[in-house]
């Protein structure tokens, strides 16, 4: 199978060149050429099976210069009992219509890591396919979840080095620690004296610098990006939304073929756009529903038909959807109307205005497929507390959005199909907007509120945050925005 590009359907390039590239020459993201198709028979299938084959069977069908026996092995450690306990992506009945995939349960507590404990498996085996013989460096910058999902994916990998910069002040305690202690032979951690802004900018301007580039290539290293854009990260994300299905019907909640809804709490639009391909592959959908925060820039734009970034930014509860350029709405958009030359009209207006407006027929097609609703912070916070005391499930806020939405949806609708509702984070992940939410204590450092949440809900905190509280923190202190390239130099050629 090839792909091609949301900018230029003349590309054609196998998917290791996909993955290795992260982004096509002229800022298009890459797609398949043609969809590979599930039959109910090959849902049945895999509905017997554990998630590891699951994810490998869907993943295989996608990347065609990859052998089943290199699936299999990747997902196997990926996926492991010691990485996302017994069930990787557990389904969890909320109420008669409501059943929430929980994507938590890897190393670092948020679904990220069901992409990013993959991706260096596809990004090592890709360069190698190609002919790559220098070792990767990953660079990122991170306000938070992807830095510490990527590092975890990443240590200790062979054939790799990761290099994480955050914005000194900029993340929770929590994640700053998460961070600072990580382990591995091939990590580098520092704070950027700056905002997630100057992280960014400076982590851009080292890609682009040629000279650096080249030298750091003389010692055997050639940087390569982690991004959310990357199809690395989404194929694996369409696993388990098969995997969902099948424990549906597994556990009797659907039946073989019937369709279900899928509703995601939505930053970058990767989650929802992996729901979406799930469906082109075979999966039986009836809606699809895109959950947004105060920052509701999606939910304007598949009201409307027009997109536009031009408005207030919002930092809230939910963080990780603190967004308001949604990187994989543009693979939507292609796969919606077809025509490379029209979303690349549509891409150039975003850069040059910040907005676009899509043709009537491509708004009726998104409309046809994607319902849509955003809850601010305080609905959000009024929904962990209704939830948590009719049904005793404690969500994260950013669940907690989609949970809001999804009622709102069925109360409007009266639609009572089966909905899966994905679960992006742990609620431990944040323990202070989760005890506000149930009016609890909330005084106290951040591990009497992880206990207080334990408490409270009768769960264990994950290992990887209760943890924190003794392991040492290896990487201290904070570096100008002008030292980032020597930071990478000292540290990984010496
Ligand atoms: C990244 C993230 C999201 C948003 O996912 P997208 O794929 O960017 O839409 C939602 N929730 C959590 C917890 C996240 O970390």
């Amino acid at each position: 199978m090839k792909y091609t590009c949301t900018r230029d359907s003349g590309v054609s390039v196998s998917a290791s060149q996909a993955i290795l590239a992260g982004i096509s020459p002229d800022g298009g993201l890459f797609l398949p050429e043609s969809y590979p198709r599930f039959s109910s028979d090959d849902i049945s299938a895999m509905a017997k099976q554990g998630y590891p084959e699951r994810a490998a069977m869907v993943m295989g069908a996608f990347l065609g210069d990859f052998s089943a026996e290199e699936l299999d092995s990747y997902a196997s450690a990926a996926y492991s009992r010691a990485k996302f306990g017994t069930v990787a992506a557990p389904v969890v009945k909320l109420s008669d219509s409501a059943h929430i995939l929980e994507l938590f349960h890897g190393p670092t507590s948020a679904f990220k890591d069901f992409a990013l404990q993959m991706l260096p498996y596809l990004l090592t085996a890709s360069a190698r396919k190609n002919g790559v013989n220098e070792d990767i460096v990953i660079l990122v910058a991170t306000s938070g979840d992807t830095g510490k999902a990527a590092l975890e994916g990443f240590a200790d990998v062979e054939g790799t080095k990761i290099c994480v910069f955050y914005p000194n002040g900029g993340t929770s305690p929590i994640q700053k620690l998460q961070m600072t202690t990580q382990k591995g032979k091939n990590v580098l951690v520092t704070a950027v004296d700056g905002n997630f802004d100057d992280a960014q900018t400076g982590v851009k301007a080292i890609f682009t610098d040629a000279e650096y580039n080249a030298e750091l290539l003389k010692a055997g290293l050639r940087l390569s990006s982690a991004n959310s854009i990357n199809w690395g990260r989404l194929v694996p994300q369409v696993a388990y939304y098969f995997s969902a299905y099948c424990d549906l019907v597994n556990s009797g909640e659907v039946s073989a073929g019937q369709p279900v809804n899928i509703c995601v709490p939505t930053g970058n639009f990767g989650n929802i756009l992996a729901a979406r391909i799930a469906e082109i592959c075979g999966l039986p959908v009836n809606r699809f529903i895109c959950a947004s925060n105060s920052n509701n820039v999606l939910t304007d734009f598949i009201s409307t038909g027009v997109y536009d970034r031009n408005r207030p930014f919002y930092l809230t509860t939910s963080p990780s959807m603190d967004i308001l350029i949604s990187s994989n709405l543009e693979r939507l958009l292609y796969i919606e109307c077809g025509s490379s030359a029209e979303v690349k009209g549509y891409m150039s207006s975003l850069s040059k205005e910040g907005k676009y407006q899509v043709s009537d027929s491509l708004k009726q097609a998104i409309q046809a497929r994607f319902d849509c609703g955003f809850a601010d912070d305080a609905m959000a916070a009024d929904t962990i507390k209704r939830v948590f005391a009719g049904s005793g499930y404690l969500a994260d806020p950013h669940t907690a959005v989609a949970i809001n939405v999804y009622d709102a949806y069925r109360a409007r609708t009266g639609d009572a199909t089966p909905t899966v509702i994905a679960s992006t984070a742990s609620p431990f992940k944040f323990p202070l907007s989760v005890l506000k939410a149930l009016d609890a204590d909330c005084s106290g450092g951040e591990f009497e509120l992880l206990d207080r949440v334990a408490k409270i809900s009768g769960l264990t905190p994950p290992q990887g945050l209760a943890g924190l509280k003794d392991a040492g923190e290896r990487f201290i202190g904070s570096i100008p925005p002008a030292n980032m390239r020597s930071f990478i130099s000292k540290g990984f050629i010496g």
